[in-house]
């Protein structure tokens, strides 16, 4: 007679190059499972989640339990949402998959449904302060296997954009774009919109004419514009056939969305800080966007995110899962299970891991002809190696804040 009880509940945290927080599970029987917790640039504050408040609940509950489990911590929190709680939920959901995959000894996407697709369509970050410094960054893309490539450039005129390796502020390797920083307080970038606007559509024609029509490109506005910003921006794209456009405007208000339809078909994505399947409500129902953002490290957990993605299927919504750096490799194996499993993938965002933390997680994930595939061991298909994950301590980390240039007031990062 096995037994599944959770005997301990361990937080982890390490900063291979960057921060993680991991929840360890494991069996009175020994059977181990990893959940990624980490919050880019809030860290300690899940690590608290879980340790004070989470796990003592989860010793001596039963691992198969997934969804009562789910249901205990998001009902019982009774403060339910927000990044933190459901970044806590997600790892311990995530950790009892892995187990319960482990458990039947199989990858766990054979538990979600099996295999719908040979891999997922993954898209890599080119950036450039300048166009012959983007088109270097798409060519080193594509000569490392991307299929599909999101474009950032540089903005005359500013000093330091979002997503651009190059920028001074990067303080990364060279298409290594790492936005937290280990600063003392957030890095302060500078914003100029209309500059924006003026500058991104000829990017777009450039790389249009100098890598053909075939290759799907990307681009994020990061939450920065107004609804009519955003939808003259999607309106200038279109003769560029964008795969998506991304975070047009601040998250807080979907609703603005409905401004940005009405004059644009450029496809909109959204969703990498939406916590729950109750922000996407309005999106869904009312068609307003073509891909959900949200990771399985943010929304709850793989039971969370495949009920999201569920939802969006009934109106041909598709996922297109958030997978920057601060997302752990056992959130991006989890992404990569429901992936292949799931009828209405999309794209799955790829930044790849430093090899540092690479080295912490193992991961078996594979990734060749543009896809990336899960590993074919039972569970997740990542691990946890303390002794290298203790040489690299906690270090304190921000994400850069941004001034408006024209008179230095905050604006959206
Ligand atoms: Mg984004």
């Amino acid at each position: 007679m096995s037994n599944t009880q959770i005997a301990s509940a361990e937080v982890l945290v390490t900063s291979p190059g960057r921060n993680f927080v991991t929840l360890r599970l494991h069996t009175a029987d020994g059977v181990m499972g990893l959940g990624d917790a980490t919050v880019n640039g809030r860290e300690l504050a899940v690590v608290s989640y879980l340790r004070d408040h989470l796990a003592p609940l989860l010793l001596g509950r039963d691992a198969h339990a997934i969804e009562d489990t789910w249901q205990y911590l998001y009902r019982g929190a009774y403060w339910r949402r927000g990044p933190i709680t459901m970044a806590a939920i997600a790892a311990v959901d995530t950790a009892l998959w892995d187990i319960k995959a482990k458990l039947a000894g199989m990858p766990l996407y054979q538990l979600l449904g099996g295999r719908s697709r040979r891999g997922c369509l993954a898209y890599g970050h080119a950036s450039g302060a300048d166009l012959p410094q983007l088109f270097d960054s798409v060519r080193s893309h594509l000569e490392q296997g991307y299929a599909a490539i999101r474009i950032q450039t540089g903005i005359p005129g500013l000093d330091s954009v979002y997503g651009v390796a190059t920028s001074p502020n990067a303080g990364a390797s060279r298409y290594d774009y790492e936005p937290a920083r280990p600063t003392v307080a957030p890095v302060e970038e500078q914003w100029d919109t209309r500059a924006y606007l003026r500058h991104i559509p000829g990017v777009f024609e450039a790389v249009r004419a100098e890598f053909g029509p075939e290759l799907p490109l990307l681009h994020d506005a990061h939450h920065r514009l107004t609804p009519i910003q955003a939808a003259r921006l999607g309106k200038a794209l279109e003769p560029y056939d964008l795969f998506w456009l991304e975070d047009v405007t601040p998250a807080e208000n979907t609703a603005v969305l409905r401004r940005v339809r009405e004059h644009t078909t450029t496809p909109l994505a959204i969703g990498e800080v939406f916590n729950t399947v109750w922000d996407y409500r309005e999106l869904f129902e009312e068609q307003l966007i073509d891909y959900v953002r949200s990771p399985v490290t943010h929304a709850g957990g793989i039971t969370a995110l495949r009920r999201i993605f569920d939802y969006a299927s009934v109106y041909q919504i598709k996922s297109g899962v958030h997978g920057p750096t601060d997302v752990s490799p056992v959130g991006l194996a989890a992404a990569l299970h429901l992936g292949v499993a799931i009828p209405n993938f999309g794209i799955q965002e790829y930044m790849k891991h430093s090899p540092a933390t690479d080295e912490v997680f193992r991961p078996t994930y594979t990734f060749a002809g543009g896809l990336l595939a899960p590993g074919d061991e039972p569970g997740l298909g990542v691990d946890y190696d303390d002794e290298v994950a203790d040489a690299h301590p906690y270090s304190a980390a921000y994400l850069p804040v941004n001034r408006l240039k024209l008179d230095g007031s905050m604006h959206d990062w």
